[in-house]
């Protein structure tokens, strides 16, 4: 039995210090609505917390990028949503970053897949991601179409109720 909503914070908040550690002008504004009806999800908590942590850090990275391209008065955002459809747990990252080009929205998930320079991303995350919820918790990871900037969402349907 896995805490999604404390497990979320954790990996949230240390995804964020991570990535200030290594640039201290970076400033983003953390939202999150955890919705305190979920119930404990039937997880692994070290690989759901990678999957996490990975959402996390390319929502870090991706307004950290658009932050440096200097847009004025941009404001570096990104929130995290759970909820209990009734049939399971969702968890929603969302950032106001660049976003996911529509175009490449169906790639992402596929191994080695990066737009970033290389030495920056492995292109790794989101296809280790995609196979700890499909493979080993049964559920489903999206990249949504968004109309400003990307919108993740994973569906996790083992619950300990
Ligand atoms: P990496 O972060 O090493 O590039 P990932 O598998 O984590 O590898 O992500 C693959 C690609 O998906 C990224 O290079 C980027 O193009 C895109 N992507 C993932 N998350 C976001 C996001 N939040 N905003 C914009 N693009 C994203
Ligand atoms: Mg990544």
């Amino acid at each position: 039995p896995t805490d999604l909503n404390a497990l979320a914070d954790e990996c949230l908040r240390l995804s964020y210090h991570g990535l200030r550690a290594k640039d201290k002008s970076f400033n983003a504004e953390l939202v999150t609505e955890f919705d305190p009806s979920l119930p404990k999800v039937d997880a692994i908590p070290q690989d759901l917390g990678r999957v996490l942590l990975n959402l996390f850090n390319n929502a870090f990275q991706a307004t950290a990028e658009r932050q440096r391209q200097n847009h004025k008065g941009y404001k570096p955002k990104v929130s995290v949503r759970t909820r209990y459809s009734g049939s399971g747990a969702e968890i929603r990252v969302m950032d106001n970053g660049p976003g996911v080009d529509q175009s490449i929205r169906d790639k992402v998930f596929q191994p080695f897949f990066t737009t970033k320079p290389t030495g920056e991303g492995t292109g790794l995350g989101l296809s280790l991601s995609y196979d700890i919820i499909t493979k080993s918790h049964h559920g489903t990871i999206e990249c949504l179409p968004a109309e400003d900037g990307a919108t993740f969402l994973v569906r996790l349907p083992g619950m300990c109720t």
